[in-house]
């Protein structure tokens, strides 16, 4: 694993491009410079040597020039020089010579080498290790015009340009790095944010705070997905706690009662009859505690597991049916099931929990039934609504409990010495939620209670 920081990494990336990036083009500028200079020093030779062609008048007059010009003797006549021809321009030798090849005017550094003559073609010659470009051109009177430049003007300047490049480099290496460190601050400062606000959360024992979201780009998107885990988290812990708490609440008075029987049976020696009945009692409670547990486990488990049972097109109609032989009956009364509507209509749902819904249903309506009741079952489409009731002639519900009666071990006060723990319609409240059912206790006519569940039909 890579131990170094995101930061330094960025900042390294970052200045080691741009500083090849630069390496590079310094290289290409020196490279074209060289090219261009060079070209320049040929350019300037030939121009200078061009501008002095004009300012060499060769007279063939015997008179002695005029007072002022510069003239040399020469043959029969003069040469006469105008004034602006200068031996020494930008770098440029000019000199003259005889056709015979003597030097008669001017500064000529590669004489040494002595070229040959000719007119209009830069000739190239090294003397102890620099080069001179040499350039000629005939005059009107035959005179040869040289002009030399040494490769040196060019190289100085290269060579300026070189230091001057070596010079900017150490400080382009620094705003580089400059840079990097800064951009890599800049994307790295939020990161670091979410990560002190995300360690305090999780250290802390506050689940329920929340990284604030303040950006709509990746870091927002960040911030969105680590209050998500953190809501899951929450979730899951309270549930957790809830569960705990509701474990060793509700199982707390069924073991009292065990122990309780245990305890009376081995006191001191009973009747047959007496440890039946003690033992009767335990067989009551420890299905209890069965029905107690299981129950929990189911509810917890449809309470925010954050995955989503599979869902996929039913009939209503088949999944009442399937619940309605799978609710034992009960032993100690007479209770009969009539359908009073049973229209074919389809919802998207899980199938064993619209079964374990409506088993829970039916369950509740025998066990808070009258003696020799009916229990109505319906389903039926109505305004592109699925629905189902099932309605029994028992013991109703209060008016005022009707809602509470949803909630985890609520029991209504009319429910006398019936048993029940009070998580049946808190699961079948939870499975209607992942339906996005609507589950209603209503009054049935002549007594007794209608529970109605409401879903999209297909
Ligand atoms: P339990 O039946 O185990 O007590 P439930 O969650 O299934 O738990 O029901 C909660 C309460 O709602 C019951 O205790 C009872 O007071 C009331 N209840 C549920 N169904 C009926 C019904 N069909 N008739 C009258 N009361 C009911």
């Amino acid at each position: 694993m890579n131990k170094m920081h995101f930061k330094t990494r960025i900042t390294i990336w970052f200045s080691a491009v741009l500083l090849i990036f630069f390496a590079a083009l310094f290289f290409l500028i020196t490279l074209i410079n060289n090219a261009v200079l060079q070209q320049n020093v040929k350019g300037t030779l030939i121009k200078t040597v061009n501008n002095n062609l004009l300012d060499v008048e060769f007279s063939l007059t015997q008179d002695e020039p005029q007072e002022g010009t510069e003239y040399i003797a020469y043959g029969t006549g003069y040469v006469i020089i105008d004034r602006r021809f200068l031996k020494i321009e930008s770098g440029v030798y000019s000199s003259l010579y005889t056709p015979e090849g003597n030097l008669l005017y001017g500064e000529d550094p590669s004489s040494e080498a002595s070229p040959d003559f000719s007119d209009g073609t830069i000739k190239e010659v090294k003397i102890r290790g620099v080069k001179y470009y040499v350039f000629d051109r005939i005059t009107n009177g035959g005179l040869w015009l040289r002009g030399v430049i040494s490769e040196e003007e060019s190289k100085g300047l290269v060579l300026s340009i070189t230091k001057l490049i070596l010079l900017i480099f150490p400080l382009m290496a620094l705003i580089s790095v400059a840079g990097g460190y800064r951009i890599a601050s800049h994307f790295t400062a939020p990161i670091n944010e979410i990560r002190r606000k995300a360690d305090k959360i999780s250290k802390g024992d506050d689940l329920s705070e929340r990284l604030p979201v303040t950006r709509e780009d990746e870091i927002g998107k960040l911030s969105e997905s680590f209050n998500l885990m953190f809501e899951r988290l929450e979730k899951n812990f309270e549930r957790e706690k809830r569960f705990n708490r509701d474990v060793s609440h509700e199982l707390r008075t069924p073991i009292s009662v065990i122990k309780a029987e245990a305890e009376y049976g081995l006191d001191r020696e009973r009747t047959p009859e007496e440890y039946r009945e003690i033992l009767g009692t335990v067989f009551e409670k420890t299905g209890e505690l069965t029905e107690i547990t299981e129950s929990l486990l189911t509810l917890s488990k449809l309470e925010n597991t954050g995955e989503k049972p599979e869902m996929y097109p039913l009939s209503l109609k088949d999944a009442l049916k399937s619940a309605q032989n799978q609710t034992a009956k009960p032993t100690d009364k007479k209770i009969s099931v009539v359908w009073e509507k049973e229209e074919d209509v389809s919802v998207i749902g899980n199938e064993p929990l619209l079964i374990r819904l409506f088993s829970n249903l039916i369950s509740n309506a025998y066990r808070y039934g009258k003696e020799n009741g009916v229990i109505k079952l319906k389903t039926e489409k109505a305004d592109g609504k699925a629905i189902v009731a099932v309605t029994d002639d028992g013991i109703g519900v209060p008016e005022e409990e009707r809602e509470k009666i949803f909630d985890r071990f609520y029991r209504a006060g009319n429910v006398g010495k019936t048993g029940g723990t009070g998580i049946g319609l808190a699961i079948v409240r939870e499975i209607a939620v992942l339906h996005r059912a609507e589950i209603k206790c209503l009054p049935a006519e002549g007594g007794g209670s209608s529970f109605v569940f409401t879903a999209d039909a297909i």
